[in-house]
């Protein structure tokens, strides 16, 4: 990806595009964020909460889920850009700073600062975000139905080159339904929709 860096202007706008290119400002904090109200296990209290629209959202796909035989589990929520700091700084200590790059977001390139993005698992995989989610009944029907519901899988399988992030069928992006089902319809990552339809 190429170096040249964007901080993010209006970062409170749903459809916002945040990746290696386009940071959010450290101090940005959603002004609505509110507590999720669906199944969880969330340990840190910020990582419970979601922006209001995308919370309301995150319960009637989980309802919905539910009602199909599919038990979906909240993960991991909104993270402040001092704990990305934090997890980011471990992570590479522990991996070296590229490998960490690949898997955790650098301070102010996490979607999940935005209030936007949540991490889901499930039962089986013991409640782990994990590539295998990806083939299980849950993960298959979270790929093709998460868009109903205003969300897409933010990074599809063999799209590393594209997003700059490994697959992750368990991270799950709000956009708001019409926009959702626009993107999963193009068969685009949102990287390239975004590009292509809104210009970078
Ligand atoms: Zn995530």
């Amino acid at each position: 990806m190429s170096s040249i860096k964007i901080i993010i202007k209006n970062p409170e706008r749903i459809d916002v595009l945040v990746n290696k290119k386009r940071s959010l400002p450290a101090n940005y904090i959603p002004t609505d964020l509110v507590n999720i109200e669906v199944l969880h296990k969330v340990e840190k209290a910020e990582s419970k909460m979601l922006r209001k629209e995308a919370a309301a959202a995150l319960t009637e796909l989980f309802v919905v889920a539910k009602l199909g035989g599919f038990e979906f589990w909240a993960i991991s929520g909104f993270r402040s850009y001092d704990r990305q700091l934090y997890l980011f700084k471990e992570y590479a200590k522990k991996h070296g700073e590229e490998k960490a790059n690949r898997f955790s977001a650098r301070p102010g390139q996490s979607e999940h600062q935005t209030g936007l993005t949540m991490d889901v698992s499930i039962p089986s995989l013991d409640y782990k975000l994990v590539e295998k989610l990806g083939e299980t009944p849950e993960g298959k029907w979270l790929a093709y139905n998460a868009h109903i519901y205003g969300f897409i899988i933010r990074y599809p399988k063999g799209t590393e080159h594209i997003t700059g992030y490994q697959y992750e069928p368990w991270h799950i992006r709000y956009l708001g339904k019409n926009l959702a089902r626009k993107v999963f319809e193009s068969k685009l990552t949102y990287d390239e929709y975004y590009s292509r339809f809104f210009g970078v």
